[in-house]
């Protein structure tokens, strides 16, 4: 299908409210190209989620992958493809864990945020069938920025320590000065 463009901080999209996608909407010929767009845009772009409104459409919808070979998140474990509408999130353990995030409408920039470790996401697959999965640690955060998204946040808005937002090409300083 297309790549598309993503929207940078500061386009006005990016703060709005999507909006729900009615259940037979789901499986139409428009958002099967809309979730293949965002695919193939995910995948050219390195990226490990993308949400809709971050390429100008402001529809519930989520994809999240996480590659063996991811470059900006090598630690990271492989995860499957998820294709999430209409996503609620439940909290399991609300205990904060932090993580370096990066977004794709924040190109070059790193924050250290704090989310709870251990989420339950409601959701509607392709199929527009009712699904339901618990993830924890990392993918616990990555779930939880691309929601965000949906809802006009970004990571940054949920930094608690201004300081920690730092270029990537300095986030080797970064760990050198941890370790002294
Ligand atoms: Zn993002």
């Amino acid at each position: 299908m297309a790549i598309k463009e993503i929207l940078k901080m500061g386009n006005p999209l990016l703060r709005q409210e999507a909006d729900l996608v009615p259940l037979e909407e789901i499986k139409t010929d428009n958002l099967k190209y809309l979730v293949e767009d965002m695919r193939d845009t995910l995948e050219y772009s390195g990226g490990i989620g993308l949400a809709a409104p971050q390429i100008g459409v402001l529809k519930q919808l989520v994809i999240i992958k996480i590659p063996e070979d991811s470059e900006r998140y090598p630690e990271s474990e492989e995860s499957e493809e998820f294709i999430l509408f209409n996503p609620v999130i439940s909290y399991i353990d609300k205990t904060l864990q932090g993580f370096w995030e990066g977004c794709l409408s924040i190109p070059g920039l790193r924050g250290f945020v704090e989310r709870p470790r251990k989420i339950r996401v409601d959701y509607k697959n392709e199929d527009s069938l009712e699904c339901s999965i618990e993830v924890e640690d990392f993918q616990a955060t990555v779930f939880q920025h691309e929601l965000d998204h949906l809802f006009g946040f970004l990571y940054v808005d949920r930094m608690k320590d201004i300081q920690t937002l730092v270029f990537e090409e300095e986030m080797q300083n970064i760990y050198e000065q941890k370790e002294l």
